[in-house]
Order: C-alpha cells, then structure tokens, then sequence
C-alpha cells in the first residue's frame, strides 16, 4: 500500500487547532507529522518555530506543508515550502493581494508539485447541490447576507484588522467562494462601501454591488460587530424560484422547503481533494474570490467608523 503523504502544518493558531487538526486525524492518505509555530506546539508531533527549521531539520521527511497563519506572511512561507519541493495547501484566503497568488501558482507549475489554494465554504453540505440547482437556470438576482461577531470568532486577532487581514472581508470571501462556484456565470465588482475603524486599517462592515457578466444584481451586507444571532445566509432567486443557503452554506432551503444534506464536514473534505490532487498530480488555485475583494477596495469608498478595540 502506498504510505501516506507526510504533512508540515505552519501556524498552529485558532483555525489549525479546531479544523485542521482533527480533519487531518480523520482522512486517509495523509498524516501530521511536523508542526511549526512560534508561541504553540502540538502534543505527540515534532514541533519547530519557524517553518525554515521544519525544512531543514525534516528535509525528504516531509512531502506536503499546510499553511494556516494569517494572509499577510503566508506568501514568504509558500514561496520557501514551494522551493523545497513540497506541495502545499494554503488556508483561505491564499494570500494577501491577488498578485502573489498567481506568482505562488507560477512557481508551483515550475517546481511540478500541487498547490491548493483552498475554500472551505465551498466544502459546506449544501453547496454541491445548490450549484446544482442553478446550473442550467437564470439567476434574477441574489443576496448575501454575513454578519458575525468579531469577537467571538476573532478574539484578539489585532491582525485580521491590520492592513493585509481582510477585516469583514476575512468571513464575506468565504460567501463570494460560494457564490463564484455555484453561479455559472463570472460575477463582477461595481461599487463598494467601507467602514474602518478609524484607529484600523481594514473595514469592520462593508456594502457590495455586484452583478453576473450579463447583468443580474447580487447585494452584499458583511458586518463584523453582529452580537446575538449569527448570520450566514445567501439567497439566489432564478427563473422564479428562491435558493436559500443558510449557516454558512451547510443548511439548504428551496422555496422554503428544506434540501436534506449530508453533515457538515469541510475540512475533511478539503483534507481528501488535496490528497486527490497530489495524487492527480494537479493544482486548484482559484482566485475569483480574492478578486472580488482585492476589487472591493480599489473601487470602494471608504468610510470611517467608530474606533474598535477588542
Ligand atoms: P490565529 O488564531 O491568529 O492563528 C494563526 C497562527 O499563525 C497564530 O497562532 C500564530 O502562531 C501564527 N502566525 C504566524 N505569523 C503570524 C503573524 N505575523 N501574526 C499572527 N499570527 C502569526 O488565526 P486563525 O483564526 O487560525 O486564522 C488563520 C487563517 O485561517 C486565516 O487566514 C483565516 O482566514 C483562516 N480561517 C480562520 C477561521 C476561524 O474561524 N478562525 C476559519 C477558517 C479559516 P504562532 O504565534 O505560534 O506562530
């Protein structure tokens, strides 16, 4: 039987400790081997600070690297994982700007090893069978609404409001990765509100305008200070009928009747495409998502909100 791909995982922070690790525990044809993080470490794996003593310490030992510190640093750590030889999968967003993206995609076809640039809310239960449901349809119009609270989710991360971190975009890029998957057609920016903090650098909410390639409008209402009930919805309306993708594309509703849906399993399933894909051997880097965003704020207006401190 072939052995399983032998992982690195850089940045062993929030997301690493809830999802990633156990998703990587769960699925066949991969296993944590090494751990790189600066104040954290993992119990029973061999744990490095920085992502140069991994390579060097583990050198043909490990194949593959997960990458799951914030967009801003993330570009450095793929370019030096990239370089080594070894595949690499990259938390969302894969980067901070669009540009480093694609240079990262360029060099992994160079090195001919796999680079996944992954989305996980394009891994939610419902979201296979809404793509579904549109193909083949035309969109009328659509709405997404994601509204969260930064501090329960966030708490302390001075990074995700710093220049580079998204701000409110950091939980909306996971909407526009749903709906630039299931809507068949390429979706386009047109205008934009922001709303920073005026002692940040990134938005706390923001209002989008955008529209398909031939016209039909989608609004986008992201707000990052939502206490009380969460909401992670999308609601497309085509050719009469209305799609609803609730709880962050996990729950599905059809003209208000509910879709029945596997469980929710995103990063297990994450986990296996990466696997599927070294095994092709292929790469998936989609930047759509991160286009949005990127194109958010080069045609946005900025508006200045309340100081915001943890
Ligand atoms: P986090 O809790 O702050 O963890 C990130 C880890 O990266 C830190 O613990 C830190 O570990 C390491 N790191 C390396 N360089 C850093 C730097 N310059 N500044 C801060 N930390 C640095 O963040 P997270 O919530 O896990 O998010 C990480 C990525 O996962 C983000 O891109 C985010 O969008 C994505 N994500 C997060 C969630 C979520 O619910 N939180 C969900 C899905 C995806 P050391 O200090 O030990 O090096």
């Amino acid at each position: 039987m072939k052995r399983p791909i032998r992982l690195g995982l850089v940045g062993l922070g929030k997301i690493a400790r809830d999802q990633h690790l156990p998703a990587i525990a769960g699925v066949d044809g991969i296993e944590l081997v090494a751990v790189a993080s600066r104040n954290a470490q993992a119990e029973g794996r061999r744990n490095y600070a920085s992502l140069e003593d991994m390579l060097e310490a583990e050198g043909p030992g490990i194949d593959a690297l997960a990458l799951c510190q914030p967009p801003q640093v993330r570009y450095a750590a793929a370019r030096a994982a990239l370089l080594a030889g070894k595949h690499v999968l990259l938390e969302k967003p894969p980067g901070a700007t669009v540009s480093e993206v694609d240079a990262l995609a360029a060099l992994a076809r160079e090195q001919g090893v796999t680079l996944f640039a992954s989305w996980h809310s394009r891994y939610a239960a419902g979201v296979a069978e809404a793509k579904a449901w549109l193909a083949g349809r035309e969109l009328e119009s659509g709405r997404i609404t994601w509204k969260e609270d930064i501090r329960v989710w966030h708490p302390g991360q001075d990074w995700i409001l710093a220049a580079g971190g998204f701000g409110v975009f950091d939980p909306g890029i996971n909407a526009l990765s749903i709906v630039t998957e299931i809507v068949p057609e390429r979706l386009r920016l047109i205008d934009a509100t922001l709303s920073i903090p005026a002692n940040r650098q990134a938005p706390i909410a923001a209002e989008l305008s955008l529209a398909t390639a031939s016209g039909a409008p989608i609004s986008a209402s992201f707000d990052f200070l939502q206490t009380g009930q969460q909401t992670w919805d999308i609601a497309l309306t085509a050719e009469g009928g209305t799609l609803l993708l609730s709880h962050g594309g996990n729950l599905l509703s059809i003209d208000g009747v509910p879709v029945p849906l596997g469980p929710e399993a995103e990063y297990p399933a994450l986990y296996r495409r990466f696997v599927a894909l070294i095994a092709e051997p292929a790469s998936d880097v989609d930047v759509a998502p991160l286009q949005l965003v990127a194109d958010a704020f080069l045609r946005g207006e900025p508006t200045h909100a309340a100081n915001f401190d943890f």
